[in-house]
């Protein structure tokens, strides 16, 4: 039966021990993901690998049989780490490089030689323990930024399996990814996966744009075909976590007397609360600071409010948390210092995790939750605030820096950086009427029952099976053997044949400008093979010039078409036009093709007989696809005027006589009915004309992935050159 498989660096079961010999303890791990998922998959086949958050160095032989042993009763299987691998792998390379840089902290990274082996190593030791247990029909789910090479070891071990990666912490924009010395094994390493899954749209665009630029890939609405990933089609989408919304709506007696608790030592106070992991990412010194200056801009509000700051310990053996928690301490230490009178203070500061209940009890009694993270890739605090609000009263003040605030439109937003902003949206908060904090939290919490925990899961899988379905639609064009095998003996048993080759993308991989893409010798030997047997027809019909065609194949005999069909040249013949064409138009174009390439750096112009090609293939991929569509824009009314096409090509608009395509061309060289075997090979939307006007019989493929009027797909050059060797072969 199908199994999910949950990878993620820590099980939702943490081990600890206190002293040397002291028995091991067994406790629920903090932390949403465990919190959310863990209810869901008990109720699933499933099973859920992941560290238990003991060192081995601190256990025995006999303690990892234990452990192993018990987790299992709990559908967990741990992945042991040493001391040196949590050091070098944890907190080295994922805390100390990856969490910083992701979370716009460039210089709080601290890189050691070792610490990319160890995150190398210990994703292998992932992948092995995976291994254990992976079945081809098994669905295997991912998380996190401690993982990220995991998706493409898994995928090279087990080609067909359904995997997916949910990254839970923000992905940064480009600028900021690019200065990751290992970017580039990064993104290969989560394009392991089917789909990929954000928090946000922004943290799509920032990944697809960067998988662009570093692995020059380019994606059409989320998905990503590419033959550099030819095993499997890749998606990236948004799924932004959702919470046990019931766990924090439903009454709960136990935490009543927690509540009145609380509530007698605040007395008639009003409770704005602050909740969050130490992490200099989450803001807590701004927020104390914006506090501070509020209360000097209100004296009114003295001895009316107070500040609750929860701060949960963590990763206190890193620098930069130790001196946060220092300052932290210190600025606590003066606001209350100098404002605290005998009746009151204004900051109740409790530094540890505290258990559900109290939690729920805090997020009941607060009238005003101050969420001001700098970076943060969801924040669940915010949508638990909210949903534990049971007479949806309240007010969220949130920074729009939290992947929370594109969910949470209602809340007050602010600038985490701006303390202004902060100290006027207490006044706010602080004066708003009931009416409104119950308009704006009912949008809000509806919101958040709606995607809860559960439908986020559900939803993350049924995207991956989505991504399958369509994965095997598209591998059903693929070229099988069986349909290699008819058309291979059909072109042994024919006698009179076409063989019509695009050039560029088809034959070639396409290069940063087109002189580079010349045809090599293995490429001039396959068409000199081709062109020797006497049955077959070859023609290379491209949009090249045709004195580019003649300098290349002019000594081959085979036939050549130049300019998508603007010059044809018979085998053994002369070139000549198909139509009467003038050049008069290019006087008033060539004008416009100027200004954007001035306006577009790196973009370039191509004079050839019958056309003008603007190619942008060098230039930046946002500005050009801009300006392609600009340039479109401008050149409608020319278009009618002068009986022109503008041509989408790959990385080029092409301008031409309309009258003039590579299907009216092709159509020249399978004139005579005799022909027994008619195949045609195309990779761009130039090549769909040839593959819409050909006879029903022709073998039509396109090159890469993606759509077409063909009948096949192929899916790369490489394949198209295997293909034409076994032609040449069997043919024989
Ligand atoms: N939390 C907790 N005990 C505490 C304080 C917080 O269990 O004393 C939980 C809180 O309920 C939330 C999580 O810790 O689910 C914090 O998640 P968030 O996304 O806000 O921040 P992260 O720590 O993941 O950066």
């Amino acid at each position: 039966m199908k199994r999910l498989i949950i990878v993620s660096n820590r099980l939702p079961i943490t081990v600890t021990r206190n002293k040397k010999n002291s028995p091991l303890e067994f406790h629920s791990s903090i932390g949403g993901l465990s919190t959310g998922l863990s209810s869901f998959y008990k109720s699933y086949n499933a099973l859920w690998i992941g560290w238990p958050g003991i060192a081995l160095d601190r256990i025995k032989e006999e303690d990892k049989e234990n452990i192993t042993k018990k987790l299992s009763h709990e559908g967990c299987y741990p992945v042991f780490l040493t001391q040196r691998e949590i050091d070098n792998y944890y907190h080295g390379f994922c805390n100390n490089v990856l969490w910083p840089l992701f979370h716009y902290f460039p210089s709080y990274v601290t890189n050691k030689s070792v610490f990319w082996g160890a995150y190398n190593e210990v994703n292998h030791k992932f992948a092995d323990a995976v291994m254990q247990f992976a079945d081809k029909d098994d669905v295997i789910w991912v998380h996190d930024y401690q993982l990220m090479l995991l998706p493409d070891m898994l995928r090279r071990r087990l080609k067909n399996i359904n995997i997916g990666f949910f990254l839970h912490i923000p992905f940064p924009s480009f600028e900021i990814f690019r200065m990751l010395p290992y970017r580039k094994e990064i993104l290969q390493g989560v394009m392991g996966a089917n789909l990929i899954g954000f928090h946000t749209y922004d943290y799509v665009r920032y990944f697809l744009e960067s998988v662009r630029r570093i692995l020059g890939i380019d994606s059409n609405l989320g998905y990503i075909y590419s033959h550099k990933y030819d095993e499997h089609i890749v998606k990236a989408d948004i799924f932004p976590i959702g919470i046990n919304f019931e766990k924090f709506r439903t009454p709960n007696e136990e935490i009543e007397d927690e509540i009145e608790n609380i509530k007698n030592k605040i007395g008639n106070s009003k409770v704005i609360l602050s909740v969050d992991r130490l992490d200099y990412s989450k803001g807590i010194m701004h927020k104390l600071e914006a506090f501070d200056r509020f209360l000097d801009k209100n004296p009114k509000y003295i001895g009316k409010v107070i500040l609750v700051v929860l701060v949960v310990p963590s990763r206190t053996n890193i620098e930069h948390y130790r001196m946060l928690k220092k300052q932290i301490d210190e600025l606590i230490g003066n606001i209350n210092g100098k404002r605290s009178t005998f009746e009151w203070f204004p900051i109740y500061y409790l530094y540890r995790s505290l258990p559900f209940e109290k939690l729920l009890a805090l997020y009941r009694i607060s009238n005003i939750a101050l969420i001001t993270p700098l970076r943060d890739g969801m924040n669940l605090v915010a949508k638990e605030f909210l949903a534990s609000k049971q007479d949806n009263k309240g007010v969220l003040i949130l920074s729009e820096m939290a992947g929370a605030a594109q969910e949470l439109g209602e809340a007050v937003i602010i600038n985490p950086n701006d303390a202004n902003e902060i100290v006027k949206a207490l006044e706010l908060a602080l004066n708003m009427p009931d009416t409104e904090q119950i308009k704006r939290n009912k949008t809000m919490i509806n919101r958040l029952k709606q995607y809860n925990i559960i439908k986020w899961t559900t939803d993350f899988m049924r995207a991956m099976d989505d991504v399958r379905k369509l994965q095997g639609k598209f591998f059903m064009r693929i070229l099988n053997a069986d349909s290699e095998k008819k058309m291979i003996d059909n072109y042994k048993n024919s006698n009179n044949r076409v063989l019509l080759l695009d050039y560029d993308g088809t034959l070639v991989e396409f290069a940063a400008s087109p002189k580079e893409a010349e045809p090599d010798d293995d490429l001039l030997e396959i068409l000199k093979k081709l062109s020797s047997d006497t049955r077959n027809n070859v023609v290379i019909i491209s949009g090249r010039d045709r004195k580019t065609l003649d300098e290349w194949f002019g000594n081959l005999n085979i036939g050549l078409i130049a300019e998508h069909g603007v010059w044809i040249k018979h085998k053994g013949d002369n070139w000549q036009t198909i139509e009467p064409l003038t050049n008069e138009w290019k006087k008033v174009v060539t004008p416009i093709l100027e200004l954007y390439m001035d306006r577009t750096p790196g973009s370039f112009i191509e004079e050839k007989e019958f056309s003008l090609v603007w190619h942008y293939r060098k230039a930046d991929s946002q500005l050009a696809a801009v300006r392609a569509m600009e340039l479109k824009d401008t050149l409608i009314d020319y278009v009618t005027n002068l009986k022109l096409e503008v041509m989408d090509g790959n990385k080029v608009l092409e301008i031409k006589d309309a009258g003039v395509d590579k299907g009216k061309a092709s159509l020249k060289c399978v004139t005579d009915i005799n022909k027994d075997f008619i195949l045609a090979i195309g990779d761009d939307l130039t090549d769909e004309n040839i593959f819409s006007v050909l006879p029903e019989d022709t073998y039509s493929i396109k090159v890469g992935m993606g759509y077409s009027k063909a009948k096949y797909n192929v899916l790369s050059t490489k394949d198209v050159r295997i293909l034409l060797k076994k032609l040449i072969n069997e043919g024989e």
